[in-house]
């Protein structure tokens, strides 16, 4: 049976939004998903072993947004995850660009030829895109001073075009195309690592492996909690009504 959710009424968060609290990223902010929307996530070719820890990841984003995740069986999820066993890397569409993929391909995969370290904060970094953040390392106000050619070498060294470097590394967004937060998180999920080879100078940044302080609350500034008596209630039996509701 399809799910039904209760229409809800125009909320007043796009006044309300908390601006001013601190808060750090980078988002498209006509890639969001709709306000309190149920997100269906399919996990295509895993094993339980890898579907549970997938899950277990995405739920990090879970509290710090008002969309409802709901892990389905069925491969027509809205974000349809595959399993990649021979790569450490994933890749994911940008919020609701996942809309455009067609429903028998995926709209995002993780590499599992990593550590479990390394593969949950790759389901953490993908998710991120698919709630709709872009790198942080291209925020508008980033301090890095890259070393592009050594940048670029490495991109060829792993058969990839410079284009990619470009579009995943070098260029920032500048203020008008993306929400940005005042300040660039070096601790941000959606931060590469940066060793020295890819810098000119300044300390090189570790990789991370888990959400910062401040994506946590980037993330609630753009998916805000409703705080009101209504929303709290619509919250709480949407949530009873999705995890009683078949797969
Ligand atoms: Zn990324």
């Amino acid at each position: 049976m399809p799910l039904t959710i209760p229409t809800r009424p125009v909320s007043p968060h796009s006044v309300n939004a908390p601006h001013s609290r601190a808060k750090r990223g980078v988002a498209m902010p006509d890639k969001l998903w709709p306000q309190h929307s149920v997100l269906t996530i399919s996990r295509l070719n895993m094993t339980q072993e890898q579907k549970d820890l997938v899950q277990h990841n995405i739920n990090k984003w879970a509290p710090h947004t008002n969309l409802y995740l709901k892990f389905i069986d069925s491969p027509n999820g809205d974000i349809r995850i595959t399993a990649d066993n021979n790569s450490h890397a994933g890749w994911s569409s940008v919020g609701t660009d996942a809309k455009n993929v067609p429903l028998s391909k995926p709209t995002m995969s993780i590499g599992f030829k990593d550590s479990p370290d390394g593969i949950a904060a790759t389901v953490q970094h993908e998710f991120g895109h698919a709630l709709g953040l872009k790198h942080e390392h291209q925020h508008p106000d980033r301090t890095l001073d890259l070393n592009r050619q050594n940048i670029y070498d490495e991109y060829e060294s792993r058969r990839q075009f410079s284009y990619e470097a470009d579009n995943n590394i070098i260029r920032t967004f500048s203020r008008p195309q993306v929400t940005a937060s005042a300040n660039y998180d070096d601790k941000s999920i959606m931060h590469y690592g940066f060793p020295a080879s890819r810098l000119n100078g300044g300390p090189p940044i570790p990789r991370n492996f888990k959400l910062s302080e401040d994506d946590k609350k980037f993330m609630q500034s753009l998916y805000p909690e409703d705080k009101t008596l209504l929303g709290k209630l619509l919250n709480s039996s949407i949530r009873a009504m999705i995890s009683s509701s078949p797969t």
